[in-house]
């Protein structure tokens, strides 16, 4: 299997929500700036996860893991994915909820290794041929559908180079097209053609954010012999999930460990702890031979307490290898039951022994003009436009139940605005469905009248 083709398992989902979220908002003595980064307020948690990230760069945090305390939506997931970012550009950041863990099918401590190893990174550092060019044309090409339906389907792209020996054309697969226009890339940028595989890197610009990508070509028609090749050192970050992933798959020929040079003889259909055995040995062996470093993430477990005393003691056991992630856990209750040993009482639902372990940060509620702060900043990310007047009313509703509940009426309240022949979100529309969408403060008053009523 070629290294390209290892596709990134992710979780987006649970991090859309926080894509404003770019760091910390430090200063250099480490003091939280109130407004940075895409963080607002919640200082005191700030500045202690900026601890906690020196403490992981100085390597002084083996076997101890973080805990979040504080209630729902005042930052608890944004401040973890801060810190992930904060470690470097690339350190994966894998969100999961405690009660994950009890799936009919899989066993506990099954789903927790598997978001162990998603939260551990693998930069892998090979040096390819390439060609560089500076792109002058990409057209899709258009052809009569195959299956003889109706229309015209894009059958491949051709991109137009001009490298050092004059001007070469590539055949791609038309999914390069998609992805060159998603990453706006522009006539005039410089590209990277991988000699033997055809993709495709471009070269760092300053007006984006990723410096450099790759893009992978299915299909490819090397570029006449006699061109430049260069040596070029390309860098490729996976998780060590996804190289589970991409060995258990049954399909023939993708076995990355034959592309380091390794092979593992069967073919694989479920990711075992045998497999993990061998994909950690050849992972050491590479690391040895400084062609890939490890790189540990941040491992985010929500509402800690739903975890039962069995996972408690693997987790305990998984903070002290030798390759953990930081693990972060959060949770929004006080003292509780421990899940699974009911007669032990403990703050957060904690066994003691992992309490101990546990560097605690608390958050707190936010007031009204840094909620304020937070909703205005969600409208510019998803582009919506929103006037003063509804965004004080979101910043009052927020106050009232949570900020998760009031960013989530931001959609509603779009799509009301468009309704009523508005670009802009108003008033109007919050207090509309504001009554629509009950949040859970309402609810319990709801229920309480009902229980009342049928009593009386
Ligand atoms: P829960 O206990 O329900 O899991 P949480 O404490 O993890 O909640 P988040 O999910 O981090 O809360 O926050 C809810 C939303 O508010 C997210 O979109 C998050 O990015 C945003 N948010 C929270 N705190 C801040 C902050 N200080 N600055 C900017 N955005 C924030």
């Amino acid at each position: 299997m070629k290294i390209e083709e290892v596709k990134s398992t992710v979780k987006t989902q649970r991090i859309s929500s926080h894509s404003h979220i770019k760091g910390l908002g430090l200063d250099e003595n480490g003091v939280p700036i109130q407004f940075a980064a895409g963080l607002v307020g919640q200082e005191n948690a700030r500045e202690a996860a900026g601890i906690v990230v020196e403490m992981v760069k100085s390597k002084k945090m083996a076997g101890r893991a973080v805990l979040m305390a504080g209630p729902p939506g005042t930052g608890k997931t944004a401040i973890a994915l801060a810190m992930a970012q904060e470690l470097g550009n690339k350190v994966p950041f894998c969100p999961m909820v405690g009660s994950e863990v009890f799936s009919s099918e899989i066993k506990k401590t099954e789903v927790l290794m598997e978001n162990f190893r998603r939260a551990i990174g693998l930069r892998i550092k090979e040096t390819k041929e390439v060609f560089e060019g500076e792109v002058t044309e990409i057209k899709p090409f258009e052809t009569e559908n195959p299956m003889g339906g109706l229309g015209k389907t894009v059958s491949h792209v051709l991109i137009t180079l001009k490298t050092a020996k004059g001007t070469r054309q590539l055949k791609m697969d038309p999914s390069i097209h998609e992805a060159l226009t998603k990453e706006k890339v522009v006539e005039g940028d410089v590209i990277y053609v991988e000699a033997n595989s055809g993709a495709v890197k471009r070269q760092g610009r300053s007006d984006t954010h990723a410096p450099e990508y790759d893009l992978e070509a299915e299909e490819y028609v090397p570029l006449p012999k006699g061109d430049v090749h260069k040596k070029k050192e390309v860098i490729q970050d996976v998780t060590l999930h996804d190289l589970d992933v991409a060995n258990a798959r049954p399909q023939g020929g993708q076995d990355i460990l034959s592309m380091m040079g390794q092979l593992i003889k069967s073919k694989k259909t479920e990711i075992t702890d045998k497999l993990r055995v061998e994909i950690n040995k050849v992972v050491n062996r590479y690391i040895d031979q400084g062609i890939a470093e490890l790189v540990p993430g941040v491992l985010f477990i929500d509402e800690i307490h739903m975890l039962d005393i069995e996972t408690f003691t693997y987790l305990h056991q998984a903070l002290e290898s030798a390759i953990a992630p930081i693990v972060v856990f959060a949770t929004n209750r006080g003292r509780c039951e421990v899940r699974g040993a009911s007669d032990i009482i403990s703050p957060h639902g904690l066994p003691l022994d992992l309490l101990d372990r546990l560097l605690i940060i608390r958050t707190c509620p936010y007031n009204e003009s840094e909620m304020c702060q937070i909703i205005k900043l969600r409208a510019q990310t998803e582009g919506l436009s929103i006037d003063t007047e509804a965004l004080n009313e979101l910043s009052k509703i927020g106050s009232r139940s949570t900020l998760r509940y009031a960013t989530q009426l931001l959609t509603p309240a779009n799509l009301s605005a468009k309704v009523n022949g508005r670009s802009t979100i108003t008033k109007e529309d919050i207090q509309e469905v504001g009554e629509l969408f009950l949040d859970a403060n309402k609810l319990d008053i709801l229920f309480l009248i009902h229980v009342l009523s049928c009593a009386l």
